[in-house]
């Protein structure tokens, strides 16, 4: 069977403890690789290995620095295919899907790559004697701790404003999902970034990810995952008075206003919850509709989702634990007395294949004080909920634990911008539902975390501030 080892100092490493998970493909239940499982020596070994790599990076002026991270990018993209075909090996997620996120992890290094010539600090007015002025340092070592879902994607995220703000990392990715991060970093090995600057140690959360988090070495820790384990890390990063970033979940209102383009709220609406099998942070699970146009809107969304392939348009869930957690939700949803305008089923295609393949669900009838509103169930699965004026739909909207996006259907840009105001969201959308630029900042309020991914402002999480005061 193929294994992934470690990736430590520039070079394959191999468990310190000897031990192996395996990783499974949901798209067939079957066990395709197994990988090395990290435990604290191995963290020990990786955190000392970018420790020492900060001062050999560190002393790459800062273009070429960028040249190396944004030819990370281009060997990202030059492995596009091979890289996407491992995507899908352990995520079973359709192959065009993975190409696009594969291409999007090349951007952020490219992005960041090209940033790294950005003015770092300024100079202050204090005193006619004293010159004063400020500059961002690196942090030294950064742990990254990604999940499953967009694997690459959020590696890519986190890696490439760390690199280009002159940090070295470590990361930990899922245990479910391991092999383009390992490849990610071999590649930047090729590209000629110096060993130690890009590690990668494998594992499963309790051990490596924890270890990592908790290790003296490392300076700051940027964390991708679910609320509970964000939670845990926080706390960690707490104890030891480290700044960490959380990008946790969601369970997002995407509204639509009786004046919207109904045409184009329900595709947004269709994408918003079926994107990714309803695997992302960003899933639109509960739809807001104005009472005028909700039959309106059901009939079209249920129209539309029997359009989908399962399997050709929608991958499957990624572990049968979860697999076996989305049907929990649908008895949930049964005792609650509400209504499957369609779904609430294991997909045929499970049958067939062994996969983890549910049918996507929408679910009428419902109020937004129910489990099924309320939790997030990351699968296919939406909460249609209707409401009569602006203040309710920001009511319902805003009465949630998460705060990560909002969605605003409609043609009314006083209304958009009125109701974009008022919503506690890290973003908000109006008239589509896209997380895609590089540029963007993404991040949650409330539960969905703190700190900022993506765009220019990331990089001001991975730089620490010094402002130096010159009396003359
Ligand atoms: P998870 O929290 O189970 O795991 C995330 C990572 O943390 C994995 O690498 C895991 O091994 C590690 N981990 C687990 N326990 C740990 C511990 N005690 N200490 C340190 N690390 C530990 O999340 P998941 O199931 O992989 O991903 C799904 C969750 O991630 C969802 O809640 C989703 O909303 C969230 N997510 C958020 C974003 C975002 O940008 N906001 C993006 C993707 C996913």
């Amino acid at each position: 069977m193929e294994t992934l080892e470690h990736w430590i100092d520039g070079a394959v490493a191999p468990p310190h403890g000897g031990d192996y998970l395996p990783v499974t493909d949901p798209a067939t239940g079957r066990i395709v690789r197994q990988i090395a499982n990290g435990d604290s020596c191995d963290i020990d070994t990786a955190v000392a290995a970018a420790s020492r790599a900060t001062t050999e990076w560190s002393k790459i002026p800062a273009l070429a620095r960028g040249r190396l991270i944004t030819d990370l990018g281009r060997a990202i993209r030059a492995n596009k295919s091979e890289l996407a075909e491992l995507e899908v090996s352990e995520t079973g997620k359709p192959l065009a899907v993975a190409s696009g996120e594969i291409e999007n992890s090349a951007v952020y290094f490219e992005f960041y790559g090209g940033l790294v010539g950005m003015p770092v600090g300024e100079t202050l007015d204090v005193a006619p004697d004293q010159h004063v002025f400020t500059k961002r340092e690196p942090y030294g070592v950064i742990g990254v701790i990604t999940p499953w879902n967009v694997p690459l994607n959020q590696a890519s995220r986190a890696c490439a404003p760390a690199l280009a703000a002159g940090n070295t990392v470590v990361l930990k990715p899922s245990e479910n999902t391991s092999a383009t991060s390992v490849r990610l970093a071999e590649l930047a090995t090729e590209v000629g970034i110096p060993g130690g600057v890009v590690n990668i140690v494998l594992g499963n959360g309790r051990d490596a990810g924890a270890a990592l988090a908790q290790h003296p070495g490392v300076a700051k820790v940027a964390f991708t995952g679910s609320v509970p384990t964000g939670r845990a890390v926080a706390g960690i990063a707490a104890e030891r008075i480290i700044p960490v970033t959380l990008e946790l979940g969601g369970k997002s209102a995407n509204i639509i206003f009786a004046d919207a383009d109904l045409d184009a709220a329900v595709a947004g609406a269709l994408a918003a919850f079926t994107g990714n099998a309803g695997q992302v942070c960003s899933a639109g699970t509960r739809l807001l509709v104005h009472r005028e146009v909700h039959d309106a809107v059901v009939r079209r969304l249920v129209d539309a989702v029997a359009a989908i392939q399962v399997g050709r348009d929608m991958g499957p869930i990624i572990t049968r634990e979860q697999f076996g957690r989305v049907q929990e939700y649908f008895k949930v949803a049964e005792s609650e007395g509400v209504r499957a305008e369609t779904g609430g089923t294991v997909s045929t295609l499970a049958e067939e294949t062994g996969g983890f393949y549910i049918d996507p669900t929408v679910y009428t009838g419902v109020d937004n004080s129910m489990r099924i509103a309320r939790e997030e169930i990351f699968g296919p699965v939406v909460v249609v909920i209707p409401f009569d004026t602006d203040d309710d739909a920001v009511a319902i909207a805003d009465d949630s634990e998460y705060g990560l996006i909002a969605g605003v259907w409609t043609r009314d840009v006083s209304r958009a911008l009125a109701v974009s105001d008022r919503l506690r969201t890290g973003q908000v959308f109006v008239n589509t539902w896209s997380t895609a630029s590089v540029q963007t900042p993404f991040g949650g309020w409330k539960n969905s975390g703190y700190g900022r991914e993506k765009g220019v402002e990331a990089l001001h999480h991975y730089g620490q501030v010094k402002c130096v005061t010159v009396k003359l």
